[in-house]
């Protein structure tokens, strides 16, 4: 198995051969043509298995046909625990998505928020955000979701062991109904199941 026969298109074969993948990994081989089907995704996966490349890839892929985002408006959602996943996301978006005329942000708490409302401004394709941070923004005018296609919820196991639930429940109850939606946990607690109940439709479930 080789990215090109995965169904992704040239400038992002082109990102991912600068960076110096040959072969796309266990997870990324299941993940990048389910995430292109448009059904929604169940993905059991520890960090390290390449997850990130795993939904970013074809994330950018359906990003780049479609509207360009407007003012204050997000086209994809990417939420994830901390402040270092964020941002390493984020950095990866960036390399994967160079050769694209995509835009992306991210935002997390610890931090001045103008600068973030500043960069939301002009809205954004890609959004990665910690949930607390993403709320306070969204409770001040910053985002808002109209154009919403694709919501990521990163390592879900952890933002839960991290309190995150009633933040994430706010923000789904924000969000057009109409997306498609990813889940990555390294585990499938009780817990994980129960927010994917109200979350996820017929999903495709992959475990590595
Ligand atoms: P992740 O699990 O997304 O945090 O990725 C773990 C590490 O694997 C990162 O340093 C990636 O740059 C790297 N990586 C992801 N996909 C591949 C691949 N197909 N080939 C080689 N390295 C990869």
């Amino acid at each position: 198995m080789s990215f090109t026969d995965l169904g992704l298109s040239a400038p992002i074969l082109k990102a991912v051969a600068e960076k110096g993948y040959d072969t796309p990994s266990a997870i990324q081989t299941q993940a990048i043509p389910a995430v292109l089907s448009g059904r929604d995704v169940m993905a059991a996966a520890q960090t390290g298995t390449g997850k990130t490349a795993g939904f970013t890839l074809p994330i950018l892929e359906k990003l780049s046909q479609g509207p360009r985002p407007r003012p204050n408006q997000a086209r994809t959602l990417i939420l994830t625990p901390t402040r270092e996943l964020a941002a390493q996301i984020a950095e990866s978006v960036e390399v994967y998505s160079k050769h694209l005329r995509l835009t992306s942000t991210v935002v997390f708490g610890g931090v001045k928020i103008n600068p973030q409302m500043t960069r939301l401004r002009r809205g954004v394709d890609i959004l990665v955000a910690t949930p607390g941070r993403l709320l306070d923004l969204y409770n001040q005018g910053a985002i808002r979701f109209h154009q919403l296609e694709i919501l990521v919820l990163d390592e879900a196991d952890r933002m839960l062991d991290m309190g995150f639930l009633r933040d994430i429940r706010k923000i789904l109850a924000v969000l057009p109904q109409k997306r498609q939606n990813l889940l990555f946990s390294a585990t499938f607690s009780d817990d994980i199941r129960q927010l994917a109940r109200g979350l996820i439709n017929d999903p495709i479930e992959i475990s590595v």
